[in-house]
């Protein structure tokens, strides 16, 4: 099928390009950000992002309202001419002491290095996790800081993973050189290089193993299949743009393993020149175990992670839509490459959706690149020209676990644009030192979140049943959280860095990684907002264009934002208070969520005793009762209390999370019986009795519930249009012989 994206004349790339280099070089040179470039910096955990994204259930009450930094205001995401000030004035004073304890500065080299550094990954080891590195980095005489990266794109959070760097020598003129850590920053080594060297030889291994900084990484390597973030495994100087510095990369598989990569392939074995075999849905196995990859900046590496494995298959996506498109999966068994016609329909069908929704694409080539596997880590990271995907070994193939999934590849998709493209101004960062301002990851995520699965509705991914299953599921999750009375979905963006991943334990409280889904429900409230003012001719797919499009295709470059300039477009959609609407609900305290993009689309959040088959299929895989639209208590297989809801019913009775339910109604504890419990009283008088146990002592707890089980649903109401079912219409014309993939799992 055609694609319906628009060609743009060259100037307006460049023009794009220009506008970017404008905002990112003038903040870079500017002396507070390369004072922030060695401010030090935390650590933290990162986790699934489908699990991540859907990880925290609950409710309400309690007033405690936030104040407003009147130092950071909305209107302008730029730091105040009083920030700036105050902050020079705070890294004054705290530079001597800084001083005295980090013995060496940071120490850039003299000049951007024109050679690039070759960098060289020996995977070989993989399967019994570690990775062994060898880099030729060049340098000049004199005092010069290695950096490795700590702040992670995508991730948010300095969460490089540095602890599991082991085995570095420094080398140079034949000699071992000593090297020094930083005192305060962990990320930097500093090191003397000797009259008359050229070139650093630098050696570690990176271990694949859990971590203190507990970035993905951790376990990203199998018997059967690997999949590398380049962060993990590179090293380069200090203090210089990483899109300014020059890297080509290598890399040395295990046998027979194919891979696949938004990376030029160069060749196989160094200086062969031997072309990459064609894309024709074999398997890419490298004949030498070696490959060589295009030099590229280190900004441009990190963006682009390689998949690979002993079971590999590439499949060309969307014949005829420029550019490439392909999908790369990686599995546990060779059968699990069998990917089903619907499935590839509709990933196809994905890609000729998000042209025609943002009618533009940024990329030269682009790879979804998916593991299936039980052995290695669940993920979801966006990149530029390619994500990596990585969900179980029958993610796809199990109608269940496809349903849980089938948001994933439209969700990380979208970054491309949004997120990649068009980038919130904090988290534009010229290097992976300085750290990043999560403020608008309400549109980063929150919007990803939206379109993801309206895109995944109008590809097929999902039905329309499908979509508002788990619209529903997310509606009830932030309309049921007490938390958001004391802290407001800004401040869970704001705070991302150190919510990502957190624990679950009172997480109806203290909120987690709400500007997802919330975001979601602002979004649709925006979408059904243009259409009702707009009378249906104009919706949030014109938002996308101009805004997510804004200098039509381009190559994978950066143009950042800020608040205003979202509010801009959005009047170029169709004039109205944005600035009010956007800040009305990012500041909101409301004891409940946003739901009116749902009520204005015709529907309204309810509850039955049935669950629906998201719910169900969220219940198959982690076990255990969802009560908390009920008692208020999420419960594990084995009846361990996972959390409470904050006022709720369980709440009341004393019960908390990490206690252990050991008996329901004198019948010791099984998932059935609890949810027989909940059904049985509905028709009685008597409450449901538990026994509980809270480390060495039990006690006997009576819950005086009579409702039933509770489940969120969306119903129709009928006197208002069925906006939800308009928005998630193609805008494409799906080949005839594709169905889609949901219903024919
Ligand atoms: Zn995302």
């Amino acid at each position: 099928m055609q694609s319906s994206v628009e060609s743009y004349p060259k100037s307006a790339v460049e023009r794009v390009m220009k506008m970017q280099d404008a905002v990112l070089r003038g903040l870079w040179f500017s002396p507070i950000w390369r004072l922030f470039g060695s401010w030090p910096s935390n650590d933290a955990r990162k986790s699934s992002q489908t699990l991540a994204r859907r990880a925290m259930i609950f409710p309400m009450h309690t007033r405690l309202p936030l104040q407003r930094c009147s130092a950071c205001p909305r209107s302008s995401a730029f730091p105040s001419l009083s920030l700036l000030l105050a902050m020079a004035v705070l890294l004054a004073s705290v530079a001597p002491a800084n001083a005295a304890k980090k013995k060496q500065p940071i120490q850039p080299p003299a000049a951007t290095p024109s050679t690039p550094i070759l960098l060289h990954v020996d995977m070989t080891d993989a399967p019994r996790h570690i990775l062994h590195v060898q880099e030729q980095v060049p340098a000049t005489a004199g005092a010069m800081t290695l950096e490795y990266p700590e702040w992670i794109p995508g991730n948010h959070r300095p969460t490089g993973p540095i602890d599991n760097v082991a085995g570095l020598f420094i080398r140079a003129n034949g000699q071992t050189l000593p090297w020094r850590r930083d005192e305060v920053d962990m990320y930097g080594v500093h090191v003397d290089v000797p009259k008359g060297a050229s070139t650093l030889d630098v050696n570690f291994d990176f271990l694949v193993a859990p971590g203190a900084t507990g970035a993905g990484e951790d376990r990203s390597t199998s018997k059967n299949l690997a999949v590398v973030e380049w962060n993990s495994v590179v090293m380069y100087p200090a203090g210089i743009p990483v899109r300014d510095i020059s890297i080509t990369p290598s890399m040395t598989l295990p046998a027979g393993w194919g891979f696949g990569t938004a990376l030029t392939f160069a060749g196989q074995g160094p200086g062969t020149g031997a072309s990459r075999p064609a894309s024709d849905g074999s398997t890419n196995s490298s004949a030498s175990n070696d490959a060589s990859f295009a030099t590229v900046s280190v900004a441009q590496l990190v963006d682009s992670p390689i998949i690979m494995g002993r079971y590999f298959r590439e499949f060309p996506l969307a014949p005829g839509v420029t550019p490439n498109h392909y999908l790369d999966v990686a599995a546990d068994a060779p059968e699990d490459l069998e990917l089903k016609p619907a499935m590839l329909a509709a990933v196809t069908q994905l890609v000729h959706e998000a042209g025609a929704l943002y009618r533009s694409r940024h990329y030269t080539t682009y790879h979804f690149l998916l593991s299936l596997s039980d052995q290695i880590r669940g993920e979801g990271l966006e990149h530029h020209q390619s994500s990596d995907n990585g969900v179980e070994e029958h993610g796809f193939s199990d109608p269940q676990l496809a349903l849980l999934n089938g948001d994933l590849l439209s969700h990380e998709y979208t970054h491309s644009w949004n997120g990649k493209y068009r980038r919130p101004i904090g988290l534009a960062t010229p290097d992976f030192k300085t750290p990043m301002r999560g403020d608008l990851l309400w549109v980063y995520e929150g919007m990803t979140q939206y379109w993801g699965g309206v895109l995944a509705a109008r590809s097929g991914l999902w039905t329309p049943e499908q979509y508002r299953e788990q619209l529903a599921f997310d509606a009830f999750l932030m309309d049921n959280r007490p938390g958001r009375t004391w802290r407001n979905v800004e401040d869970t963006a704001v705070a991302a860095q150190i919510l990502r991943g957190g624990s679950t334990w009172w997480s109806t409280w203290r909120l987690g990684q709400d500007y997802y889904p919330e975001g979601e429900l602002i979004w649709l409230d925006a979408d059904t907002t243009i259409r009702n003012l707009t009378h249906n001719q104009k919706s949030l797919n014109d938002f996308a264009a101009l805004f997510l499009g804004v200098g039509g295709n381009t190559g994978p470059i950066t143009l950042p934002y800020n608040f205003d300039d979202l509010v801009a477009t959005l009047n170029k959609v169709v004039p109205y208070d944005w600035r009010g609407f956007l800040t009305e609900r990012l500041d909101s305290h409301a004891a409940h969520a946003p739901l009116g993009g749902i009520e204005h689309g015709g529907y309204r959040l309810t509850y039955t005793e049935q669950p629906t088959d998201f719910e169900k299929a969220m219940l198959v895989r982690n076990g255990g009762v969802d009560a908390i639209a009920s008692l208020g208590l999420r419960i594990g297989s084995t009846g361990s209390i996972l959390d409470v809801l904050m006022h709720s019913l369980a709440y009341q009775a004393g019960l908390g999370p990490g206690e252990k339910i050991v008996a329901v109604d004198n019948m010791a504890f099984t998932v059935a019986r609890m949810k027989a419990a909940l059904r049985t009283a509905k028709t009685s008088q008597d409450p449901i009795e538990l026994i509980v146990s809270n480390t060495d002592e039990f006690q006997v707890v009576r819950l005086d519930y009579h409702g039933g089980e509770r489940y969120p649903h969306l119903e129709r109401v009928s006197d208002q249009p069925d906006l939800l079912d308009q928005i998630i219409q193609p805008l494409t014309k799906p080949p005839a012989a594709a169905t889609t993939a949901a219903t024919k799992q």
